[in-house]
């Protein structure tokens, strides 16, 4: 099914997922058809230089590591974004796990 077909109830479940895994077992488990840009997303493409990366994209040392903060998924749709930030700098930016 489509992400804009996805029942109340999947979307209940989808927004409990929280590690890749358990997002990746999602969308395969429900048979869950992708776009381009969503498989791009999924993937680790062309989605920004270091999107799935954890490296800082501001400083040469930090790393991203999620805050613990989540807003509803505006990346993905169905899951919550997380907020990821520099252990350094302090850059912050949001992904989809
Ligand atoms: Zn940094």
């Amino acid at each position: 099914m489509r992400f804009d077909e996805i029942s109340d109830e999947l979307r209940e479940k989808a927004r409990k997922c929280g590690s890749y895994e358990e997002k990746m077992a999602f969308i395969k488990g429900n048979e869950i058809e992708l776009t381009d840009e969503q498989l791009d997303l999924v993937n680790g493409g062309s989605t920004g230089p270091h999107q799935g990366r954890p490296d800082c994209p501001k400083c040469d040392n930090g790393y991203l590591r999620k805050t613990g903060r989540e807003r509803p998924g505006e990346i993905l749709g169905i899951f919550n974004d997380v907020e990821r930030r520099c252990n350094i700098c302090g850059y912050t930016d949001w992904f989809w796990w």
